[in-house]
């Protein structure tokens, strides 16, 4: 992807409605493309007044598809977001994109996969967390290959690795509903307080909460499967360590 000036193109439009946040199972949507950059005849940018694509962030791979029309058709390649807005970058396959209502549509069998792994890192957290009889603290996580969650402190030994990967898989059996709550930044702040990622969080007007059923709130902007059973099994590959007192747990989900 070339590197177009983001605020360019991000400019002199609304921001866009994130759907991705309140409905994440949707796979189809329809939008309105309020914005074109060709490149170079092949690729363009386009901004849409709402997306169902979940752009790079916060550990999670940008969502992929097409957005198309019956004169059109771009293969999307990656979502940013920038100020507010997400970009979607993508190959021309057919016709000339143009402003105007689209149909959008995600890889499907990435973006749940994805989604199974995201709630599978937060329960993760919880379960590092009730093995160690600690706060966790996230340092950093990437849900695509390598797939880990980061943490500060010291490596765990083999038998904490185990008891997590066992309780994670005890709780991925029994099930547990996954909730998504939106809260203002007061409420968020007084609730959120020892969550592991807070700090992470982008300055927004609301804080979005995800929450799986027995465990602590955890402030995220990504997308997550509604139950907990539909991870399925979790293995923890192996832990990192990681300069500064750090360390990675690298783990899979049943594919
Ligand atoms: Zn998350």
């Amino acid at each position: 992807m070339a590197l177009l000036n983001l605020d360019e193109i991000a400019s002199g439009v609304e921001k866009t409605e994130l759907a991705y946040l309140r409905e994440m199972t949707k796979s189809h949507d329809e939008a309105n493309i309020i914005k074109v950059i060709p490149e170079k005849r092949t690729h363009a940018y386009l901004v849409l007044d709402r997306t169902i694509f979940h752009p790079k962030g916060g550990g999670q791979p940008s969502d992929r598809g097409v957005i198309r029309t019956s004169l059109f058709e771009v293969n999307v390649k990656k979502a940013l977001y920038h100020r507010g807005i997400v970009v979607h970058w993508g190959k021309i396959v057919r016709g000339t994109p143009t402003i105007g209502p689209a149909i959008c549509e995600i890889d499907w069998a990435f973006r749940y996969l994805v989604m199974r792994k995201h709630t599978a890192a937060h329960l993760l957290d919880h379960c590092l967390a009730t093995a160690t009889s600690s706060l966790v603290e996230t340092t950093d996580s990437w849900l695509e290959e390598p797939c880990y969650v980061g943490y500060a402190g010291r490596v765990p030994n083999e038998q904490t690795l185990h008891l997590v990967e066992d309780n994670a898989n005890r709780m991925i059996t029994a099930g547990g509903l996954v909730e998504i709550e939106f809260l203002t930044p007061t409420e968020g702040r007084a609730l959120l307080q020892d969550a592991p990622n807070f700090e992470r969080l982008p300055d927004l007007e609301e804080i979005r909460t995800v929450t799986i059923a027995g465990c602590a709130p955890i402030p995220c902007g990504g997308t997550h499967v509604a139950d907990i059973s539909e991870i399925g099994k979790l293995s923890i590959l192996r832990a990192e360590p990681m300069p500064n007192l750090a360390f990675r747990l690298h783990f899979s989900v049943q594919v």
